[in-house]
This record gives C-alpha cells, sequence and structure tokens, in this order.
C-alpha cells in the first residue's frame, strides 16, 4: 500500500487535505470534507492524483459509496483533470461545475488541446495523463449561489470570475470558511515565515481579468470567513493582510504587464520582472534570499503567470 498518511493534513470542521502529488510535495490539494457519514472532494487533482484520493477515503474508512459530491471549482486540469477517472470509481456522486465549464468535462477535447498549448505536447502527457470524460447524467451545474447538502451541512456555491470565469467557491457558513481554488492566489506552506503565510496572485491563461479578481476577493471577504482553503495549498488564516496584499498585488501584476506592454521582448522582460517583484515581496516577507531555492518554488508560476498576462494584454 502507497504510503497515503505521509500525504494527509487533517483541519478542523471534518476536513483532510490530500496531496495530489502534482509536480511537487505540498503544491496541490484535493480537500475531502466528511459530515454526517458522507463526503466530499473539493478540486480532484489530475487522473494522476485519483489512487491517492481513493487511498484517502480506504485508510479513514470512507465507502466508495458515501461519497456525494465531487466538486471543481473550475475546469483547469490540476483542480478537475481527475474528476471523470475519479467519478467513475464512486457509485452515487455528481460533479459540481460551473455552467461555463460543464461542456469542457463532458467532451475534454477542447480542455486538452487548450492546455497542450500552454504545456506542450510531452509535458502536458506527464502532468495530467488521460482525460476521462464524465457522464452528462452525473453533473451539475450550479447557478450563483446554488446551495448543496453534504450530510448535516449546507454549502454554498458562488461564482467568483477573475482567475477563470468558469470558476465558483465553495461557501461552508456553518463552519465559517470557503474553499477559494485559484480565486484567492497561491499560499505555499514552503513560503511560511514563523507561521506567516505569504500569497501571490495566479493569472494563468486565458480569463484573467483583474477588476473581476478582485471584486471576487472582496466577495470572499463579505462572508468574513475564519480560514479559506487554497488548493495551492490548503487552509490560510490571517485574511485580512492576505486579501488587501491580494488585490495589491494583481495591480502590481497588471501595472508590470502595461510597463512592457509594446518592449520587442516583452516575454522575457515580463518573466524576469516578475520574479525580481515577486523576491522583494519574499524579502520583505523575511523569507531566505536563496535564489536558486526561490527559481524552484517559484519558476513555474512567474511562467503561467506571464503568459496569462500575455494573454490579457493582446485581449485589450
Ligand atoms: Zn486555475
Amino acid at each position: 500500500m502507497r504510503d497515503i498518511a505521509s500525504k494527509l493534513n487533517e483541519f478542523r470542521a471534518g476536513i483532510t487535505a490530500i496531496d495530489t502529488d502534482y509536480v511537487r510535495p505540498k503544491l496541490a490539494a484535493s480537500h475531502l470534507v466528511v459530515d454526517g457519514g458522507r463526503a466530499a472532494f473539493v478540486d480532484t487533482g489530475t487522473t494522476h492524483s485519483v489512487p491517492n484520493l481513493l487511498a484517502a477515503l480506504e485508510l479513514k474508512g470512507i465507502d466508495r459509496a458515501a461519497v456525494d459530491w465531487v466538486l471543481a471549482t473550475h475546469v483547469h486540469l490540476d483542480h478537475a483533470g481527475g474528476a471523470g477517472a475519479l467519478i467513475r470509481e464512486l457509485p452515487n456522486a455528481r460533479c459540481a461545475v460551473h455552467p461555463r465549464g460543464a461542456r469542457h468535462l463532458v467532451e475534454p477535447s477542447k480542455l486538452i488541446a487548450g492546455s497542450i498549448a500552454v504545456y506542450g505536447e510531452a509535458r502536458y502527457r506527464e502532468l495530467y495523463g488521460e482525460i476521462v470524460p464524465i457522464d452528462a447524467s452525473r453533473i451539475f451545474e450550479p447557478e450563483d449561489g446554488a446551495a448543496i447538502t453534504l450530510g448535516k451541512r449546507r454549502l454554498e456555491l458562488i461564482h467568483t470570475p477573475g482567475h477563470a470565469l468558469h470558476h465558483y467557491c465553495v461557501v461552508d457558513r456553518g463552519h465559517e470558511l470557503i474553499f477559494t481554488g485559484d480565486t484567492f492566489g497561491l499560499s505555499y506552506r514552503d513560503f511560511d515565515v514563523d507561521g506567516r503565510e505569504f500569497i501571490i496572485p495566479t493569472t494563468t491563461p486565458v480569463h484573467f481579468d483583474p477588476e473581476a479578481l478582485c471584486r471576487s476577493v472582496d466577495r470572499i471577504m463579505s462572508y468574513a470567513p475564519r480560514s479559506v482553503f487554497l488548493t495551492h495549498y490548503a487552509e490560510v488564516r490571517d485574511l485580512g493582510r492576505l486579501a488587501r496584499e491580494m488585490k495589491e498585488r494583481v495591480v502590481a501584476y497588471v501595472d508590470l504587464a502595461i510597463r512592457y506592454r509594446d518592449a520587442p521582448d516583452r516575454s522575457a522582460k515580463l518573466r524576469h520582472g516578475m520574479f525580481a517583484m515577486i523576491a522583494t515581496w519574499l524579502d520583505a516577507h523575511g523569507f531566505p534570499r536563496d535564489d536558486g531555492l526561490r527559481h524552484r518554488l517559484l519558476d513555474d508560476d512567474v511562467e503561467l503567470n506571464c503568459q496569462g498576462l500575455e494573454h490579457w494584454l493582446d485581449r485589450k
């Protein structure tokens, strides 16, 4: 049996973060939520992640038939790539996916082509493997604010555009928490300094919309959650500061993109500029001045963020 116990982190309110083994440890989580003997997964990782999710159920003694929901916050493949392969193993589960994203999980060819455009064919295969389509009869398309039940718990699915048009967040008012997918940015635990959390926005192609993203952060904060759970990675608590920094940093990304809009070597300038800017934030945060470590932790996100910003510039 694989060593699943080391890939789990337990949190309050019946929540377990399961490492989806995407790229490196503690980069991406699927959250298992258990209430009254029923279970849900919030985000699934990729098809390669599904064995971890099933092993987590087994370790915790939860029957596969007790899983009612697979909640895909949005259809980017590090969040929903494994949804089809997972739901095949869960006889009673339905997959909730934003109305603007649902068709991509039923018929994933466009999603696959889009991801190959971002990652290249070889890297795409290595990261995501085969994408299993989901039968339309098992899909639930929540309108903004739709409520679902998990055991005794009521969850609200609220539309939160900005990172992606097909993004929703999962609000649990009873436990004062929200699962934010990518809307509230990235906060890798590797960046924690003395328990202080570090956050950056994620501006993946092809829907980045800075105004909408800042409004969605405000909407998340309007529920006054005690903590939020990010797919990248798990629970963060210092929400007043993090929300302010998220919005400031969205503006900083946009200013950087506009500064280099017409530069002949725009792509290189933007990537160099973004890494340098995040480095100044890490300096202020007290993170070690180790360039090798910083590049190892940030280069993939800098690349994706810059692709998204360039896409946004070209759309404007
Ligand atoms: Zn995403």
